[in-house]
């Protein structure tokens, strides 16, 4: 949301120069909000249509999954988890056993 601007016009240059200003906060807001809904996805190939856009060469409508632009914006799988060997496991566990044996 836009704060509450008093602006000063004289000249039709300045009143140029706010009317640029006030369009430019605008779409610098659109940008920000267009930033954070898209941040971390990935643009791939629609998997519907496989990137062309159009499902057949019919002359059909465009691609209903990716609205014919042939790319989707994703977000990439997450890497695997990895479980720590169960050696490592017993190794800490231990550690921690002989830990508290010494507090006491
Ligand atoms: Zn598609």
């Amino acid at each position: 949301m836009m704060g509450v601007r008093i602006l000063f016009v004289d000249t039709p240059i300045q009143a140029a120069k706010v009317s640029f200003m006030t369009t430019y906060q605008d779409r610098k807001a659109e940008r920000t909000a267009r930033y954070h809904r898209e941040h971390g996805l990935k643009l791939i190939t629609c998997t519907a249509c496989n990137g062309s856009g159009i499902y057949d060469n019919h002359g059909t409508p465009p691609c209903g999954c990716c609205g014919g632009t042939g790319k989707v914006r994703e977000r990439p799988p997450s890497p695997p988890v990895t479980k720590p060997h169960w050696r490592e496991t017993l190794r800490r566990q231990e550690a921690l056993k002989a830990a508290r044996r010494a507090r006491r």
